[in-house]
């Protein structure tokens, strides 16, 4: 009998010992967790910023998950559910928006450069000649946003008005105004031209996710400056 008194306590020291570890060992994996879920967010948000321009071309093995539009589009699947509220609320508004440009393959990107060189070409300017003036314009293979899924051209549905002509119709305008809400940035500003290299592009929209493109509206900045400023290594 009085052996297992004595044993007792030892027991329960045991026990305690191992609630302290369980407990330890749980919290620390709580932390991990939330660390590693922070981490990838951040990751995740940072990818959405992925900058194309003339230095930074898409990536060869460059891929994610691409969602079908009802209008035959295709976009990165994380702008989905914005892409649609915000057209939602455009037409809301009175607009008439559609999706004439998303996703582009290499081969899609080659031809629509293609096709614009040769227009330039027609009105007799040499394939030098046109490339350059093409440089504001137009981008070649691997290096248009369009090739990410992640950027749209948006434009008024049934418009008389080449999208050039568009900047001032109610839907563009709208965009313009309201973009920022669904995390979409005008890409290429009349403002910016300086800093992206490329003409004012009214129709040409691009997701960077709603955080940054709420920061972008606020500061009035670019994609490039947004980046230098709060990204740059
Ligand atoms: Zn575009």
């Amino acid at each position: 009998m009085d052996e297992v008194k004595t044993r007792r306590p030892r027991a329960k020291k045991k026990l305690w010992i191992l609630l302290t570890v369980i407990l330890l060992v749980g919290l620390s994996l709580l932390f991990l967790g939330t660390r590693l879920r922070h981490w990838v967010e951040e990751k995740e948000k940072t990818k959405l910023l992925t900058l194309v321009d003339r230095e930074h071309p898409v990536e060869d093995d460059y891929n994610v998950e691409f969602t079908l539009l009802g209008e035959g589009q295709m976009v990165d699947s994380r702008c989905v559910d914005d892409l649609e509220a915000m057209l939602e609320a455009c037409r809301r508004a009175g607009g008439r928006p559609v999706v004439t440009e998303s996703f582009r393959t290499w081969g899609a990107q080659e031809r629509a450069y293609e096709e614009a060189l040769a227009k330039l070409t027609e009105t007799g300017l040499s394939r030098e000649q046109a490339e350059q003036r093409l440089e504001r314009m137009t981008e070649q293979p691997g290096f248009s946003e369009h090739q990410l899924g992640l950027a749209v051209d948006l434009e008024e549905q049934d418009s008389e008005l080449t999208k050039e002509q568009q900047a001032d119709t109610a839907t563009l305008r709208w965009l313009r105004e309201n973009s920022w809400r669904y995390g979409f940035i005008l890409r290429y500003p009349d403002n910016k031209s300086e800093v992206t290299g490329k003409a004012f592009r009214p129709w040409h929209y691009r997701y960077v996710g709603r955080e940054a493109a709420e920061q972008i509206h606020e500061l009035d900045l670019s994609l490039e400056e947004y980046i230098g400023m709060f990204f740059a290594s």
